[in-house]
């Protein structure tokens, strides 16, 4: 293959362009304007939630939710470990304390059962704890229906990590809309882009016009500039947020063709030994951002460096945030195996974008099997 197979690149409906050419007709060259107010509400319409900001990362949009759950200097935060470290630095920006909660084998996310050791070990130690960071890796959804319940129980508020996650689903509910807040992501590599950008979403309304004055300096209405809280800069553009709109009429299609190569790999990689897929759980429906899987019987560095040297960009799953140095001072909780550790040591990511001819799908496998009969 000439051209490099990557991972996952930005994938364009066609309507982008249009969208992005109205904005420079109207010089709404800016973070505010008709795509932005589009935008939010497409996502609104798609996910069902009542109040949607569009922001200018996943990461701010994390950092907002921490801050409208009110988490403060030195509060404990729960978090997923295995997860991409965005999920996590927002709750150190906040000079709050992350205590990283491990996952489970049945959905890679984070384990109930760990949660609930963990607010047990917390309330013990007379400490509450504001809030609970669960991811959604790699699409599939976490199991919400205990970690709801949970959260409530404790009275911390729930931040839905949904970074990778949009437009896959869980009990019949769009994902993003199980915490009390959640976030998307629009960087290059997931499954819709504005070319960098994010979105906050929940039922609380108040919570999001908050945020969105946060998001803009936090300017009081007041001729002069005035300021009575510490503001951030933000938003979305409107030349983003045109692209934006143009993803969101394509999204259901990236998930059916992310899921079609998903099935692709499957069917294809199934006689490998030692080769399990990331599950995907009774009552869920995962967009399947990018096929991950666990292969037992090799060394996975060795895999990926040779699929690399064929042109085709494979990865480790996440490096859990336990085992990062930046993090190294802070608490895990997992049941009794490290299940997260053995996750990332096992597992890779297959190139996933929804632009990926089925020619490319099958030269991945190929040359997977390649791998395994000179082994
Ligand atoms: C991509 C990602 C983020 C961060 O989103 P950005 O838009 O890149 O800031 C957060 N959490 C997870 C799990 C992600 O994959």
């Amino acid at each position: 293959m000439a051209e490099k197979i990557l991972l996952s690149s930005p994938h364009m409906g066609g309507t982008e362009l249009d969208y992005i050419n109205d904005a420079f007709n109207k010089n709404w060259i800016a973070p505010l304007g008709e795509n932005v107010n589009n935008f939010e509400s497409s996502v609104k319409q798609y996910t069902g939630s009542k109040a949607a900001l569009a922001l200018s990362s996943g990461t701010a949009a994390i950092h907002l939710a921490l801050i409208e759950a009110e988490v403060k200097e030195d509060d404990i935060v729960f978090c997923s470990s295995l997860t991409f470290s965005a999920s996590a630095n927002p709750i150190l920006y906040q000079k709050a304390t992350p205590v990283f909660i491990d996952s489970e084998e049945d959905t890679w996310n984070m384990c109930p059962k760990a949660l609930k050791k963990a607010f047990e070990k917390y309330e013990s130690l007379g400490k509450k704890v504001k809030a609970v960071v669960a991811v959604n890796l790699y699409g599939q959804s976490a199991k919400y229906d205990e970690i709801v319940e949970i959260c409530q129980k404790h009275d911390a508020v729930l931040v839905e990590d949904a970074a990778e996650s949009l437009g896959s689903e869980y009990l019949g509910k769009k994902s993003g809309t199980f915490g009390d807040l959640g976030i998307f992501s629009f960087n290059g590599n997931k499954i819709i882009t504005t070319s960098g950008g994010g979105m906050l979403i929940s039922n609380d309304e108040e919570k999001i016009k908050h945020a969105l004055f946060l998001s803009t300096q936090a300017r009081e209405k007041a001729l002069h500039y005035q300021h009575e809280e510490m503001g951030y800069n933000y938003r979305l553009s409107n030349i983003s947020a045109g692209i934006g709109i143009g993803q969101m009429e394509v999204l259901d299609d990236r998930v059916n063709r992310r899921r079609e190569i998903f099935n692709i790999y499957k069917e294809s990689l199934k006689d490998i030994e030692g080769v399990n897929f990331q599950p995907e759980i009774e009552y869920s429906k995962s967009n399947r951002w990018l096929t991950a899987l666990t292969i037992d019987s090799i060394d996975t560095y060795d895999l990926i460096n040779y699929l690399g040297q064929h042109n085709i960009e494979a990865r480790p799953v996440w490096k859990p945030m336990h085992l990062q140095p930046v993090f190294k001072d802070y608490d895990y909780i997992s049941l009794n195996e490290d299940v997260s550790k053995g996750l990332f040591e096992r597992g890779v990511c297959l190139p996933s974008g929804s632009n990926l001819t089925n020619k490319e799908v099958y030269f991945v496998c190929d040359t997977i099997k390649e791998y395994f009969k000179a082994l």
